[in-house]
């Protein structure tokens, strides 16, 4: 829900995850930086995936491309006359695509301006006012929650033209600005770029138009040839990579769920044609399994089957997570066919085929996807770690319940006091633990504060130091999750914490 999402936003910028880019600025719309403790839990995310993806699988391979491409590039993938996103087939329904995320947008304005409603009436009323009842017997209250209700059911599956007419004919009846221009008269619904231009060389005469990519994919297509030759790969193959990507996005909200500058991390599987199914198959189950492996929840997942498909895709299903604001897509897998190469085939003249050895046979390959958004998998898995725990003594905590293995700091030490020598051992220990993991040092406030804080920022393991661990070299390490302590050797830290935090 909304307020669950507004404590997202704020505590992930309390504890130094993310912030608003250029925020002494105020901020540039739909742009964030990630924090100290947001670039490790980023990075643990993406060596996560590139572990399962490239290490585990001796027949993928990762690599690196550049974020500026030749532009006949995009020429090829279909992005330069319109953004071609694989859910549209056609020029007249990648309008609606683009209505889709307006309308979208609009309705939540709606639900802004209902809401303003309801608490103007809780303010007349005071003490006397019941929501419920409110909204229930208010008819024109109702009318506009079910009919933005019907409409949210519908986006992204069958919202006609005619919804947007709907939604817009509400949102001039409520005198709400249209997001786009500020004004009360309404734009039509245009074509946009997504693609962010830029430009190579130094006069204006002989500069090259370029663009930033507005996916990580295109680097992957166009280097098909030179990595399964200089690299021996053998069909089924896959190619990975993670990266930044671009896109104008035109309604670009929900914090870092759908932003201007993200990163991608995907993988295309290069086989033989004919054999899609099995391995769309394959990669729906093996993707998944990935995603279940962090024990974010069974219940959190969902697989949406597409019904409709581009005219070259033959199958394609979104794995969708319940974020705060409901079940959405966090990662793609697409059956792509032969498009994408025949395309660069076709528009740089050069023939991206493989000789097949034991069928004795060249073509070109299909290729199977894989493509999630590392801002998004963050913000999933951030927001499912958030919560607020009820304590025994009646009082509460936030805890912020990272799978260990992505924590950004593994295990703070303590000293229970600054002094009589109890800071050098702590120090020490965190000298030594350095060497294999993300630790820190700590000796302000109490303890209890201390864990407080911990529990927030995420770290899985408290190492408290005290005066009898100056007899028995011994400490306490308290588990974030289950606040249990033990009384363990220091010599065992290393392990006790690497069972955790290792996969
Ligand atoms: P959406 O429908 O949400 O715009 P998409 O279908 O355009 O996404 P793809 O082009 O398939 O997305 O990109 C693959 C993945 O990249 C998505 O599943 C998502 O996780 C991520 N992604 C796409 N656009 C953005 C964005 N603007 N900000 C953050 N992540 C994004």
């Amino acid at each position: 829900n909304e307020d669950q999402f507004k404590k997202v936003i704020s505590h992930a910028k309390e504890y130094g995850y993310v912030f608003q880019s250029s925020e002494i600025y105020d901020g540039l719309s739909a742009v964030y930086d990630y924090a100290q403790n947001g670039a490790e839990l980023k990075k643990n995310i993406r060596d996560y995936w590139w572990r399962a993806m490239v290490q585990m699988n001796e027949n993928i391979v990762g690599i690196d491309a550049a974020i500026l491409m030749h532009p006949t590039t995009w020429k090829a993938s279909g992005h330069v006359d319109a953004f071609n996103d694989p859910l549209i087939d056609n020029k007249d329904s990648k309008k609606r695509y683009r209505a889709d995320v307006l309308v979208e947008d609009y309705c939540l304005k709606i639900e802004n301006k209902i809401e303003k409603e309801v608490k103007k009436a809780e303010k007349r009323f005071g003490d006397a006012f019941n929501k419920e009842e409110f909204v229930s017997t208010n008819g024109r209250v109702v009318g506009y929650q079910e009919k933005i209700d019907s409409i949210l059911k519908r986006l992204g599956q069958s919202l006609e033209k005619e919804d947007l007419a709907d939604v817009k004919a509400l949102i001039e009846e409520l005198e709400i600005a249209d997001p786009l221009t500020g004004s009360k008269n309404w734009t039509d619904v245009k074509q946009f770029n997504l693609m962010f231009g830029t430009k190579l060389g130094a006069s204006a005469e002989s500069a090259m138009d370029l663009y930033l990519r507005p996916e990580t994919a295109q680097g992957i297509f166009v280097n098909f040839l030179n990595v399964q030759k200089t690299g021996r790969m053998k069909i089924p193959f896959g190619i990975a990579q993670t990266g930044k990507a671009f896109r104008n996005e035109i309604v670009a909200r929900q914090f870092i769920f759908r932003m201007r500058e993200f990163e991608q991390m995907e993988m295309q599987f290069f086989i033989k044609p004919g054999t899609q199914k099995e391995w769309f198959e394959y990669w729906k189950e093996t993707r998944m399994k990935w995603h279940l492996s962090l024990g974010m929840g069974e219940e959190n997942y969902r697989f949406h089957d597409h019904e409709k498909l581009a005219h070259y895709a033959d199958a394609a299903t979104d794995i969708e997570f319940r974020f705060p604001f409901g079940f959405k897509e966090l990662e793609g897998i697409h059956s792509r066919t032969d498009f994408d190469l025949k395309q660069h085939e076709e528009f740089s003249g050069k023939k991206l085929q493989y000789f097949d050895q034991e069928d004795k046979e060249s073509y070109t390959p299909y290729v199977l996807e894989t493509s999630i958004g590392l801002d998004r998998m963050f913000l999933a898995v951030f927001s499912n770690a958030l919560m607020e725990e009820e304590l025994e003594d009646g009082k509460t905590r936030t805890v912020l319940k990272l799978p260990a293995v992505l924590a950004p700091t593994k295990a703070a030490v303590f000293p229970l006091l600054a002094k009589d020598g109890l800071p050098e051992v702590a120090k020490q220990i965190v000298e030594d633990l350095r060497w294999d993991f993300n630790v820190i040092y700590e000796e302000k406030d109490t303890v209890g504060k201390r864990y407080r804080r911990q529990d927030a920022a995420g770290t899985p393991f408290c190492i408290t130091v005290d005066h009898d661990t100056l007899e028995d070299n011994m400490v306490t390490i308290r588990h974030r999750d289950t606040m249990e302590q033990q009384r363990v050797k220091i010599e065992d830290l290393k392990d006790i914490i690497k069972k955790e935090v290792d996969v």
